[in-house]
């Protein structure tokens, strides 16, 4: 059996992980879900409160919060991957206010529900700060900002000066930053392990070593696994990263790989010279940016941006254990803290998260075929997935609510090309964002225009290279 604690400096800290004994035999359920991460999890814990009576079942191929959801840099904040402006052009200035304030909700929903069963997943709401390290960050953050107020949610954040930075924490070479009310910081395995509990209190089942191999749409939808079928009224499908394994889904997203360094527990010295007492979630930008969290036990977790794509989305364990990137990490939480020199690093780890060609998260439920996925959250999961649970839970109750038209309900998703166009264009974006960055720091001044090759993947349909080019070195 593999070591689950050895995946992340969480799930070493979590509770008991023997698993669950895995599916025996061939079973009929109301709702089958693929995958006990968090949006496994928020679906069945938001459809057995709105219906306690079915019969819910999640097949999970290792144990719960294995993935990402174990892994995590414990960002519970409203960030959404598809920005505010355009969703605004797509699906009109409406629908784009309705995810934010729904991505509020999601945040709270966490906090509530961890106070309610009892999780003690360390969350702490002291909002997002994202700091700008150089002044020709500042734009960067003006722009973040912006696109709340072209929705008029701006009451939600703010610009704070560098005195106002440092107020709230003292780092390196800080400027300014943005801050966001809507973002608490969690022990990301607490919560999934925590949230696996209360779905079994309330009824929901968890077969955990048990992979689905495969699935099949109705009229009788059914996960297939080697240790027997589980027929459904319908079947969930919540693998995010992983589901690029079922050949059915194979080109619907791909893996890419984030990566987090953490220290030992800080003196109370340093934790005075540094501030940073409400545990807001940080982050910067920027070749030595990342997302980094102070933990409830006085460590910082510090995750650099530097993702990489395994060709033909071959997830691997090799995958999660990349030296140069964890050196990478440790010398830029450095630079931010100099005060940490002398200080220990004690864990390193890594996973993989969705990215769906356009950027956009899909939930989703086909009535027809009983099949309703929840994906693609780009590395802004956390939340995220809670909104997906919600929303999942509403369409297969078939309730209308609010959440049920929002517009990742019926956004069509685009697929990724096959190989190797697929790794030879991320590759050719990554190092091009990457030398770019390198290129504004070196200077200090973003380019007055685009650079041809800019220019070029930003037209190239339909927007995939050009998110992943504006998402810089943020992820
Ligand atoms: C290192 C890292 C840092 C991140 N930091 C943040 C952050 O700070 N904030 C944020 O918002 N987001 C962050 N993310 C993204 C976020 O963690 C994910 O988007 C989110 O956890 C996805 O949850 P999920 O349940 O959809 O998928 P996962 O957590 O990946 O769960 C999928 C589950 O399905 C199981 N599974 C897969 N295939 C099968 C199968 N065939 N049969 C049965 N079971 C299967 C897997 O074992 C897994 O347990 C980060 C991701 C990583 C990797």
């Amino acid at each position: 059996m593999k070591d689950y604690a050895s995946y992340s400096f969480w799930l070493e800290n979590a509770d008991d992980l023997t698993p669950r004994p895995p599916l025996d035999g061939s079973i009929s359920v109301d709702v089958a879900i693929l995958g006990a991460g968090f949006t496994g999890l928020w679906t069945a814990y938001h459809l057995l409160q709105r219906d306690p009576s079915l019969k819910v079942a999640v097949l999970e191929a290792e144990i719960a919060g294995f993935g990402a959801s174990g892994r995590n840099g414990g960002w519970c904040f409203a960030g959404f991957p598809y920005p505010p402006s355009e969703l605004v052009e797509e699906y009109g200035r409406d629908a784009a206010r309705a995810v934010s304030l729904a991505m509020y909700d999601s945040v709270d929903d966490v906090g509530r529900v961890c106070e309610l069963e009892g999780i003690d997943a360390h969350y702490a709401k002291g909002g997002e700060l994202e700091i700008a390290r150089a002044s020709h960050e500042m734009k960067i953050i003006e722009d973040m900002y912006n696109e709340f107020r072209l929705i008029g949610l701006e009451d939600h954040y703010r610009l704070l000066d560098k005195n106002q930075t440092d107020e709230r924490m003292r780092v390196a070479g800080a400027v300014g930053s943005f801050w966001n009310k809507e973002g608490a910081a969690v022990q990301p395995a607490r919560l999934a392990r925590g949230l696996a509990r209360a779905v079994e209190r309330h009824g929901g089942t968890i077969y955990e070593q048990t992979r689905v191999t495969d699935y099949v749409p109705g009229p009788l939808p059914r996960l297939d696994t080697d240790r027997g079928n589980v027929s459904a009224k319908a079947i969930v499908l919540a693998g995010e990263a992983y589901l690029a394994r079922l050949p059915k889904l194979r080109r619907r997203v791909i893996p890419i790989t984030s990566h987090i360094v953490i220290t030992e527990p800080l003196s109370a010295d340093i934790w005075q010279q540094i501030g940073w007492e409400e545990r807001e979630v940080v982050g910067g930008f920027g070749t030595k940016g990342g997302y980094l969290n102070h933990t409830a036990d006085g460590r910082i977790a510090f995750g650099p941006y530097r993702g990489t794509y395994p060709f033909n989305s071959t997830i691997t364990d090799a995958l999660d254990r990349q030296e140069d990137v964890f050196e990478h990490g440790r010398k830029s939480a450095l630079e931010w803290f100099p005060m940490l020199a002398g200080t220990r690093f004690t864990h390193s780890w890594g996973g993989v998260l969705g990215v769906p060609r356009d950027h956009m998260p899909i939930m989703q439920y086909d009535r027809r075929t009983g099949v309703a996925m929840g994906y693609g959250y780009t590395g802004d999961g956390v939340a995220t997935t809670n909104l997906s649970g919600r929303v999942l839970a509403d369409l297969i109750t078939e309730a209308d609510t609010d959440l049920t038209r929002l517009p990742m309900t019926r956004h069509t998703p685009v697929d990724w090309e096959p190989e190797p166009v697929r790794w030879a264009g991320y590759s050719l974006v990554r190092r091009g964002r990457y030398q770019a960055s390198e290129e504004v720091e070196r200077t200090g001044q973003q380019p007055d225009k685009p650079k041809l090759s800019q220019r070029l993947w930003g037209m190239y349909p339909p927007r995939a290279w050009r998110s992943l080019w504006k998402m810089g070195g943020r992820s």
